[in-house]
């Protein structure tokens, strides 16, 4: 398996104790040039992390094609763990990675299962509803299993990569790739977060051309990462709380530009409260449709304007004066 197209999807995170910046990443590969965008986290602690319900590496597993590539790449560093996960309706996920990965790879199968579900209870069924979920042993290993050509910054989570597709096709050989660190710097809470975050991506990519609006494509995979978990407003998106409580509002929709950057925190947050507010104020089936319309693109903001007339019937201007509204009243 050749892997010509690559995009890495982030999960930035603001909570108190992270850290956060975005590394941007440009890669040429063959034909295709690949936009590569990287959270960076620093985060306390490991946790302890939860027996999985995962069944030991069978022969099923061992043949699975999609395995190919990653044993390739694994081989050389150890042995491998391989756990295959039901994830309802037949289908099989599989997570993948040596024994200094246990703890994390231990906390994701256990996930999986839910998580493929309540992306599938937002998104809906025709996404392939399996994954591959792979943790990367060392530095070096984890560059090669995104192809990344050299080493990734230190504070990088997490990375899905895609092969090519054509337009209307379901992609193939996606995979979501942690980092050997993530699991010392994210609780596995916040794994579980990250999780549904990369799974959301994984489930929409067929429906999004690269270059798409990144305030729906990032404010949707947020959104459905901590839809439905009792996570509250002020802990999800703890610097906009502060900015709304110094009386500062949003004046418009992300800009792609800020998620990267000093401002690539506030600017998740910002995209995940746009998507909160479209899915309370019109309906999560508002919020996929408008989801599906702008990740189509193009990014510019005539055709965001029509998108929005279209699907929710309104125009930017009164989007944001809206949305602002919303935003004053969340309890924070
Ligand atoms: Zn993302």
């Amino acid at each position: 398996m050749r892997i010509r197209g690559l995009r890495a999807w982030c999960t930035a995170r603001g909570r108190g104790q992270f850290a956060l910046t975005l590394t941007t990443v440009v890669m040429l590969t063959c034909a295709c040039g690949a936009l590569v965008v990287l959270p960076n986290f620093a985060l306390p602690e490991i946790r302890a992390a939860q027996p999985a319900s995962a069944q030991s590496l069978g022969q099923a597993a061992a043949d699975d094609p999609r395995l190919a590539t990653v044993r390739r790449i694994l081989e050389p560093f150890g042995a491998i763990d391989t756990e295959r996960i039901a994830t309802g309706d037949g289908q099989e996920s599989l997570v993948v990675g040596h024994g200094n990965g246990q703890a994390e790879m231990a906390v994701l199968g256990d996930e999986l299962p839910r998580a493929v579900a309540a992306v599938t209870e937002l998104w809906g069924p025709r996404w392939p509803r399996s994954a591959m979920i792979v943790v990367a042993g060392n530095a070096s290993e984890f560059a090669a299993l995104v192809r990344a050509g050299s080493l990734l910054p230190g504070e990088v989570a997490a990375v899905t990569v895609t092969d090519p597709f054509a337009p209307g096709t379901m992609p193939t050989g996606q995979r979501v790739v942690f980092s050997p660190d993530a699991g010392a710097r994210l609780t596995p809470d916040q794994l579980r977060t990250l999780l549904r975050h990369e799974l959301t991506h994984v489930a929409t990519r067929a429906v999004t051309v690269d270059g798409a609006a990144r305030w729906m494509l990032e404010g949707f995979a947020e959104y459905a990462a901590h839809r439905a978990r009792g996570h509250r407003f002020g802990d999800i998106a703890p610097t906009v709380a502060a900015r709304i409580r110094a009386g500062e509002l949003p004046t418009g929709l992300p800009a792609d530009a800020d998620f990267a950057g000093s401002r690539a925190a506030e600017t998740y947050e910002s995209a995940w409260s746009a998507c909160a507010f479209v899915a309370e104020k019109y309906g999560e089936a508002d919020l996929v449709e408008l989801y599906r319309a702008i990740a189509a693109g193009p990014a510019d903001s005539v055709a965001q304007d029509r998108m929005l007339r279209e699907v929710l019937g309104t125009d930017t201007a009164e989007f944001v004066t809206r949305w602002r509204e919303w935003l004053s009243a969340q309890p924070r």
